[in-house]
């Protein structure tokens, strides 16, 4: 009963049928036409069980990220991996460390098995390697770290992710969640690879939700030491991934060019907006820098121009960003780089937002 349920991005909107969502960080493109081919050819098949072990589907993911595929496991969704290790490597009395504005999953898995969460402050909502390693006790299992982090869309350096390696004891896990990691394009960005082969308690996480378009289907994958896939593969569901998934995701990830067009969109957009909405710094707006596929936005505290009021105006409009104050930011809302006319609307909305306040009374 500790556990407060996952809220995810509201999708609906009482009497507006054409919502633009905007809350829940999927894809702006969609998936690649051959990954909805892919599952559409499964139709014929699904009376068959799926491939307990996502064999073709763990080869395609490591010729992709040239991986070994015997160190890559998949999972429903990468949530259901930060499950599956907080199972093998927590429970009661143990505590499980994530930082401040954190993934929301984080305190809930650590809950699921019976361990205590416990976060640590950020700096400007960036990731603090300092203030988690001061956090570390002798109770401490794992540290969960996004990279970039949701919702703040901050990362930090391959130098500082080593850093925290190092300054983490040999029986503590490092989870390095890189749900957005295809979206970065920051030299110094590292994924968390090395990370993984240079030692035997780090693992690295990824999702089909994001830049693949595929959230529906739930598909994530982690890259592990040898000794954790062992164990995961004991926890894990035998069938966990379904085979029209399975299908659907080697297709996108072999589809190189719909992920460029992705990743290119979003470069493009997701500075577009990023200086758009920096334009009413002046009115007391701000935004902070991100390198995933959405931005921060923190509104002033003032009646009529707070955070739930833009939430509240952009809803009039069909549009539905995500609200942040689950995450501790109840002044922010979160708002994903969605298609060329949705991110224009969405200036627009947000301009006439600023602009509305003129009318009120000062
Ligand atoms: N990690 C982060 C940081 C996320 O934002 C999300 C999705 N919101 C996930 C993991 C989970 O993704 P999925 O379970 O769809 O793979």
């Amino acid at each position: 009963m500790e556990i407060r349920p996952y809220k995810p991005g509201k999708s609906a909107l009482t009497g507006i049928t054409d919502v633009i969502k905007l809350s829940s960080n999927e894809g702006a493109l969609g998936p690649s036409p051959m990954a909805v081919e892919a599952f559409r050819g499964q139709g014929d098949e699904l009376h068959r069980y799926p491939d307990g072990e996502a064999t073709s589907l763990r080869e395609a993911i490591g010729r992709r990220y040239n991986l070994d595929p015997s160190r890559i496991i998949c999972g429903a969704g990468s949530d259901e991996l930060f499950y599956n290790l907080a199972r093998a490597y927590a429970g009661p009395g143990d505590e499980i460390l994530y930082s401040q504005h954190g993934f929301n999953i984080y305190p809930i898995v650590a809950h699921s098995v019976g361990a205590t969460p416990v976060t640590a402050p950020e700096k400007n909502l960036i990731f603090d390697v300092d203030a988690i390693l001061d956090s570390v006790n002798s109770r401490t299992r794992i540290v969960f770290i996004a990279n970039p982090n949701n919702p703040t869309g901050s990362y930090i350096s391959g130098d500082e992710l080593r850093r925290l390696r190092q300054g983490l004891s040999e029986g503590i896990l490092l989870v390095v969640d890189g749900a957005y990691a295809e979206y970065v394009n920051r030299s110094d960005y590292e994924d968390g690879v090395t990370l993984v082969d240079g030692s035997e308690n780090t693992v690295m996480t990824r999702t089909f939700s994001k830049i693949y378009g595929l959230g529906a289907l739930r598909v994530g994958w982690g890259y592990c030491p040898t000794k954790i896939i062992d164990v995961l593969n004991r926890l894990r569901a035998p069938f966990n991934i379904t085979a029209p998934s399975q299908a659907a995701a080697i297709a996108a990830i072999n589809d190189t060019e719909h992920v460029l067009l992705s990743q290119e969109h979003n470069r493009h957009w997701l500075s577009w907006l990023s200086d758009q909405v920096q334009a009413h710094s002046n009115s007391g707006l701000k935004v902070y820098p991100s390198v995933g596929n959405f931005i921060l936005v923190q509104f002033p505290d003032f009646p009529g121009r707070r955070a739930s009021d833009a939430n509240s105006f952009l809803a009039r409009r069909g549009i539905i960003p995500r609200e942040t104050t689950g995450y501790g930011l109840p002044d922010c809302l979160r708002i994903t780089i969605g298609k060329e006319g949705e991110v224009k609307y969405l200036a627009t909305a947000i301009s006439d937002f600023v602009f509305s306040w003129g009318k009120s009374v000062k």
